[in-house]
């Protein structure tokens, strides 16, 4: 999970780049960076925040009414500032591009970009990639001198042809103009916004709709799968749909990753936690349990545990306060971190859960740990019972496609039964939402393989093996060294 912005019109865009990335730092607080074209192109990548990262001299240096950005969480390639996008090239033209997703043929892609085209790759990071497979399919063009619109898509064709997994991504060709376009199956957001003001139009594409709101954009619509949009530059738009296929758009973004107030394929994601949590309430009644109070674990879980608390009225309270200054737990790269993130970042309001049974909502169960440290946290403040209520099903597999989630060895609902989770976690109740509730609330186009193992793209379960193989062996030499 990454967040990718871009944008193109009549006037300096950096601003709306630093501000914009801000509202996505929730997808990625690893990197962040600029890359804008005037004359030639202007970059700035740095390690951490979006506000640590760029000073009030960058924004100077950034010129150009045409730009991308990036902030990163990092799932393939290690967290050091060489895998930190933009990421550009040279030839056939200068090409700057952005990208949130994981491709599931990178050894064979890499492979292949070598024997065919004599191209090293020099990072990890799969960007790397798609970028040299997009330059070399422009380069194939019939006449660079008179490149056109066509030849743009056409490389989109058949980079989709090589380029298996999810990416949704913007590129900068210096002089031509920018470019986003989507996988096949449309698994990563990103949508198309415009504004106008008395320069002109300008055009923006963002991984969500919230950073739109507040710099006055319009939302225009989402890219379809297999999508492409260039903005030439004149500020001329061309759409057109390249290499489609089923809509599998990640179900996670709605449970998760977007913000509260982001709309995603027109449905705001505050909206779909309540009918969530509504179905969580149906699940909590046929249990029997009758909690006294509802929590949440802050923040995402907020809409579940209200509209839950509301269908099942019982009262809903702010049972644990979290400190807003230390990362999201789910983004730190160790177990060992993420545990200590947790006490650090959640403290009890002990006079809400004392002496209560407590149902305490989350998003997700991942590994475990996580979810068992919170029940203790609550017990310590002095609740009687403690029910654990999950947003998501059982995540039962692993995400390939741009969540660094965990392997299937560390996933808990992976090998362990309703009740053998309960007790890990300590807790009186563990009630997960329904696998068949959400198949039927996001009938078809939506992917959901966390939960059922049904992977859309072919190939994603053997590059799985290969990763979690990888991991395994990775994890045995650190024990030994
Ligand atoms: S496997 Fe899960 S997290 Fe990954 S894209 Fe599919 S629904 Fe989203």
């Amino acid at each position: 999970m990454c967040g990718i912005l871009g944008f193109a019109g009549n006037q300096k865009v950096v601003y709306d780049l630093v501000s914009g990335l801000t509202a996505l730092q929730h997808r990625g607080q690893d990197a962040a960076g600029i890359t804008t074209f005037e004359n030639n192109f202007h970059t700035k990548k740095g390690l951490g925040l979006v506000n640590n990262v760029f000073e009030s001299k960058h924004l100077k240096r950034l010129k150009g009414n045409m730009g991308l950005g990036h902030v990163r969480y990092t799932t393939q390639g290690s967290n050091e500032l060489v895998n930190a996008q933009p990421f550009s090239v040279t030839y056939p033209f200068g090409i700057s591009m952005v990208h949130n997703g994981n491709i599931i043929n990178f050894n064979q892609l890499r492979k292949s970009l070598y024997e065919d085209y004599h191209i090293l790759p020099q990072t990890s990071n799969d960007l790397e990639l798609i970028l040299y497979t997009f330059a070399t399919e422009l380069a194939n063009s019939k006449d660079l001198k008179k490149l056109k619109v066509a030849d743009i898509f056409n490389a989109v064709i058949s980079l989709q042809e090589k380029v298996k997994g999810a990416y949704s991504s913007i590129a900068l060709i210096a002089n031509h103009g920018l470019l986003a376009f989507s996988d096949p199956n449309g698994i990563r957001p990103l949508l198309l916004g415009q504004k106008t003001t008395e320069k002109g139009i300008t055009y923006g594409f963002s991984s969500e709709s919230t950073c739109f709101d507040y710099l006055g954009y319009e939302l225009l619509c989402d890219l379809e799968p297999g999508q492409a949009v260039f903005i030439d530059t004149e500020g001329k738009m061309h759409v057109k749909d390249c290499r489609t296929s089923d809509r599998k758009f990640c179900i996670f973004e709605y449970i998760y990753f977007a913000r509260e107030d982001s709309v995603l394929h027109k449905k705001l994601v505050a909206s779909e936690r309540v009918k969530m949590g509504k179905m969580l309430a149906r699940k909590v009644k046929t249990s029997g349990l009758q909690p006294d109070i509802v929590i949440d674990v802050p923040s995402s879980a907020y809409f579940f545990a209200s509209a839950m608390a509301e269908e099942l009225q019982v009262p809903y309270r702010r049972g644990l306060v979290k400190n807003n200054h230390v990362g999201r737990s789910f983004i730190a790269p160790t177990q060992e971190q993420r545990e200590k993130m947790v006490r650090h970042k959640l403290n009890p309001i002990r006079d809400v859960v004392a002496g209560k049974k407590v149902a305490v909502v989350d998003d997700s169960i991942v590994r475990g740990t996580t979810s068992q440290r919170i029940v203790q946290i609550i017990r310590d403040a002095g609740a009687t019972e403690v029910y654990f209520i999950s947003a998501a099903p059982p995540i039962k597999h692993p995400c390939v496609y741009g969540i660094d989630m965990a392997i299937s060895t560390e996933l808990i609902a992976a090998s362990k039964d309703l009740e053998e989770i309960r007790k890990f976690m300590n807790a009186d109740a563990v009630i997960y939402q329904s696998l068949e509730d959400m198949i039927q609330l996001y009938n078809g186009h939506y992917c959901m393989a966390c939960f059922s193992g049904k992977y859309p793209i072919e190939g994603s379960k053997a590059y799985l093996n290969t990763v979690e193989q990888e991991r395994l062996l990775a994890k045995k030499e650190a024990e030994i060294f």
